[in-house]
C-alpha cells in the first residue's frame, strides 16, 4: 500500500516507517520537524510541511496515490497538557479533523489513529480493556478521545475504515541501533533516567511517592516500540471500510517509577540517583493494559516484553547518541 505517515520523522513515526517498509509497504512521511527530525526517517521520502494547510494536506494525498493514512503527529505530554489544554486541543483535535477532511477531498478511505490509554483517565479496573469507561483526567487524554469520536461519525457518514491504537507507555529503540528516541525537552521517564548515567543530569525527580500503590510511586505498562510499531502494520491490514476498530497496547504488566529507575541502574550498571518531588498534575495512578483484543483479533505477539530487554535497547541508543540525533 501507498501509505501516508504523519509525524514520519518522530519517535514512533520513525520505527513505524521502519516497520512498514521492511513490509513492502512505499511510505512517504509528512512532518513538520517541530519535534521530529529528517535523520530519523530513514529512506522513505520526507514532505516537511504542516498539517493546518488541510489543502496542500490533500494534493500530497493525491500526488501519491495515498490509500492509507496512519496519523501520529500530535503533541503528547499529559502534564503540560493541563496547564495548555489549547495547544492540544488545536493541534490534536482540530488538526485530526483538518486530516479527515483533507482524507475526504482525496477519497483516501484507509486510517490507522494514534490514541492513548489517557482516555481511560483513573481506570475502573486493572488491566484495562477497551470497553471500559472513558473518562479522561486532562486535556491530552480528551484531546485524541474526541477525534476517536469523529472517526466512528466520519466512518458511519462517509464509510471510513479505521482503527485506533490506544498506547501505553512506549519505549525502548530499534534493536539495530538505527534509529531511537531524542525529544527535546525530554519528558519521558526511561529517557531521562538514562540521561544520569550519561553524564546528561544528576538525578532523577519521582513524581509522586505518596500514590496508592505498592511503592507509592505510579505505575505504567511499557512496551517497545518495535512491537507497537508492528501493531500499525497488522492494524492496517485489518481496517474495514465503515468501521472504526480500537484496541489497547501494552504488555499487560505495571512497573512503578521506582522498579523502571531500578531496572535502569541493572541494565548500565551505574548508580543513578533518584529523590521524590511533587506529583505531576494529570497523571492517573495506575495505568496498565490488557492487549487480549489486539492478540485475538490483529494476531499481534510482542517479541520483547521483557522490561530489562526494552530498557537495554533504549541504552544502546542512548550510548551511541548521547545528544540525540546529530542536528542540522
Ligand atoms: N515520571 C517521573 N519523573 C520524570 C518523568 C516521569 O516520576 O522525570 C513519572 C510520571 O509522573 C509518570 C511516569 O513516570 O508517572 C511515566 O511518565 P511518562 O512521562 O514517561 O509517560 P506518561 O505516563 O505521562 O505517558
Amino acid at each position: 500500500m501507498n501509505v501516508l505517515v504523519t509525524g514520519g520523522a518522530g519517535y514512533i513515526g520513525s520505527h513505524v516507517l521502519k516497520v512498514l517498509t521492511a513490509h513492502g509497504h512505499s511510505c512517504v512521511a509528512y512532518d513538520n520537524l517541530g519535534n521530529g527530525h529528517a535523520e530519523a526517517v530513514g529512506k522513505a521520502p520526507l514532505i516537511r510541511a504542516d498539517l493546518a494547510d488541510g489543502d496542500a494536506l490533500a494534493t500530497v494525498m493525491r500526488d501519491h496515490k495515498i490509500d492509507l493514512v496512519v496519523h501520529l503527529a500530535g503533541f503528547i505530554e499529559a502534564g503540560e497538557s493541563v496547564v495548555a489544554p489549547g495547544k492540544y486541543f488545536r493541534n490534536n483535535t482540530i488538526i485530526g479533523m483538518t486530516l479527515l477532511e483533507a482524507m475526504r477531498t482525496a477519497a483516501v478511505q484507509r486510517l490507522v489513529f494514534s490514541s492513548t490509554a489517557a482516555v481511560y483517565g483513573e481506570p475502573e479496573r486493572i488491566p484495562i480493556r477497551e470497553d471500559d469507561r472513558l473518562d479522561p483526567i486532562n486535556p491530552y487524554g480528551s484531546s485524541k478521545l474526541c477525534v476517536e469520536f469523529m472517526l466512528r461519525a466520519y466512518a458511519r457518514a462517509y464509510g471510513l475504515g479505521c482503527v485506533a491504537l490506544r498506547y501505553f507507555n512506549v519505549a525502548g529503540a530499534a534493536p539495530d541501533g538505527e534509529i531511537g528516541e531524542d525529544h527535546n525537552p525530554e519528558t519521558h521517564l526511561i529517557p531521562l533516567v538514562l540521561q544520569v548515567p550519561l553524564g546528561v543530569r544528576e538525578k532523577v525527580m519521582i513524581f509522586g511517592d505518596d500514590y496508592d500503590t505498592p511503592d507509592g510511586t505510579c505505575i505504567r505498562d511499557y512496551i517497545h516500540v518495535m512491537d507497537l510499531a508492528d501493531a500499525h502494520r497488522l492494524a492496517a491490514e485489518a481496517i474495514e471500510p465503515g468501521t472504526v476498530k480500537v484496541f489497547n497496547l501494552g504488555n499487560g504488566e505495571g512497573f512503578s517509577v521506582r522498579q523502571i529507575i531500578a531496572t535502569c541502574r541493572t541494565v548500565t550498571g551505574r548508580p543513578i540517583p533518584a529523590e521524590p518531588a511533587p506529583r505531576r498534575p494529570g497523571d492517573p495512578p495506575r495505568l496498565v493494559a490488557s492487549a487480549e483484543k489486539a492478540m485475538t483479533q490483529l494476531g499481534w505477539r510482542p517479541n520483547y516484553c521483557r522490561i530489562s530487554t526494552i530498557v537495554q535497547h533504549a541504552w544502546n541508543w542512548h550510548q551511541t547518541h548521547p545528544h540525540g540525533y546529530t542536528k542540522a
